[in-house]
């Protein structure tokens, strides 16, 4: 509409058959979205088979919902992204904290304007994004938080009859009116909270303090949780379980190539200032593979499980590891190796919890061995059929590489020109021909990466590159730290280390 309408006797004149739920109006739009075959909740990746087909059948039921899941699946993401199926703006009562419809206003204050000013009385518009009230259940959440507060002494004089919410300060569920009303976590919301929640959704009224309070609040409630919290920390109560329409469990990216493409649509790569990132497909890909590896790892904690903000802060890290780089060496385009990925072990060790294998070896070391495995696999994935002979005889021989991951992209490649072999091995990571030198150096950096993964070089901890443990000529060297899990092998079966 053009101009807005402004005033009562305007929206009366033009409002058609009467007033909608949040629930209809949310699924009236989804219906006009799914018959123009619009794109439904964008951003969202990998769900499309899954979590979106249940999602869209929850809101054409009118359903309240919840969604249970670990952490780091898009829970909220996707709560947020209902804002979208909300009408661009609906008209208020001007000033009314429970936005209060001028058709069919609940609140006493605004009855008694409507009868006041009729016609006459203005209009305001609420836009959509206001719409939507988002908390965090904690155990100290109250029902006063939740639902609002009374003045006993001012009800005391209104009398006890259920009008007296004149007297009442409005709590978060009732400001979210007319809205949606997400709650994250539920299960650590307080049962009687819960119970005070159930009340206003199943019968319109709660008590506070002894008074009763009528409220029949329009708002479409959803939910999120862990569902291994579920007994660990709290529980949802059973009548409340009860009036959540639909249950739906969201996952963790399926695939790698779904993983890689959240990562890079939520990661900050693209760097200001003068520099050019050019982040390599396998550097990537190992740092999606650290997170698939640490989800099947035996020594992390299922439960908590690992959220995808693991690979999107580890591949920024990555970035700005290759960024100091260039700025150091004075070179123009940022080009990641897979050794940055040891730099950003920042971004890793905090974000899971170890079960007590891990906790005897250690979150850094932990971190660590999922990095060089998931080169390995990566690389075993690229190089599979791959004749590295060459190379690992360079080593066997006698060969040796001091290489530091400061070291510039000229640097890397003057210190392996003598390597047989490594160049033409370089190439079959998908360098291109003429491509710059940070490139070539990051790609000869994954293959001597991948050969140490793989166990036919060896790599001490200050990155001397040397021949196996196994070789048949043995040169004297700091001695490897052993592994004691299985690495992916070069017979080109994927194996994730358990
Ligand atoms: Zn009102």
């Amino acid at each position: 509409m053009a101009v807005p309408i402004q005033t009562l006797g305007d929206l009366r004149k033009h409002s058609g058959a009467g007033t909608r739920s949040v629930k209809e109006e949310i699924r009236d739009n989804l219906v006009c979205k799914l018959q123009t075959g619009a794109r439904l909740f964008p951003g969202i990746i990998g769900y499309d088979e899954t979590v979106i087909p249940q999602l869209v059948n929850a809101i054409l039921s009118r359903h309240n919902f919840i969604l249970l899941g670990l952490r780091g699946q898009a829970k909220s993401r996707i709560l947020r992204g209902l804002v979208d199926l909300l009408d661009e703006r609906i008209p208020v009562v001007p000033g009314c904290e429970i936005h209060d419809n001028p058709l069919a206003p609940l609140c006493a204050a605004c009855r008694a304007r409507v009868a006041a000013e009729a016609d006459h009385m203005p209009i305001a518009w609420l836009p959509r994004e206001a719409r939507f009230v988002e908390k965090l259940a904690t155990p100290d959440v109250t029902i006063a938080d939740m639902v609002g507060d009374i003045d006993p002494i001012k009800a005391a004089h209104a009398g006890l009859n259920l009008a007296d919410e004149l007297t009442m300060h409005y709590g978060l569920l009732p400001r979210a009116n007319r809205g949606i009303f997400a709650i994250n976590e539920l299960p650590d919301l307080a049962g009687k909270i819960q119970v005070g929640l159930f009340n206003i959704l199943q019968e319109g009224d709660v008590q506070i303090k002894g008074y009763p309070i009528r409220l029949k609040l329009d708002v479409l409630l959803v939910f999120t949780a862990n569902p291994e919290d579920y007994t660990a920390r709290g529980k949802i109560i059973t009548p409340l379980k009860d009036r959540i329409g639909s249950e739906i469990r969201t996952h963790y990216p399926a695939t790698r190539h779904n993983a890689m493409a959240i990562t890079a649509q939520e990661a900050w790569t693209e760097r200001t200032g003068t520099v050019q990132v050019e982040i390599p497909p396998y550097v990537r890909e190992v740092v999606e593979e650290v997170a698939f590896q640490a989800r099947a790892d035996r020594k992390i904690d299922k439960r908590s499980g690992v959220s995808q903000r693991l690979p999107i802060t580890t591949i920024e890290l990555v970035v700005s590891n290759a960024e100091r780089r260039a700025l150091q060496n004075g070179e123009n385009v940022v080009v990641p190796r897979v050794t940055d990925v040891y730099a950003a072990l920042p971004s890793i060790t905090g974000k899971f919890e170890l079960e007590y294998e891990g906790e005897l070896r250690g979150a850094e070391q932990v971190a660590r061995d999922l990095i060089r495995s998931s080169v390995g696999t990566v690389f075993t994935g690229m190089f599979d059929g791959t004749d590295t002979r060459t190379v690992v005889e360079w080593f066997d021989l006698g060969g040796s590489l001091i290489l530091s991951d400061a070291s510039s992209a000229d640097e890397v490649i003057a210190q392996t020109r003598g390597v047989q072999g490594l160049r033409e091995l370089a190439d079959h990571a998908g360098l291109a021909p003429g491509a710059p030198a940070p490139v070539v150096a990051s790609a000869i950096d994954f293959v001597l990466e991948g050969l140490y993964a793989q166990r036919k070089i060896s790599r001490s901890d200050d990155r001397r590159y040397a021949a196996a443990e196994s070789a048949p000529r043995r040169t004297a060297r700091r001695e490897e730290p052993t592994l004691d899990e299985t690495i992916p092998m070069p017979s080109g079966k994927k194996k994730y280390y358990n």
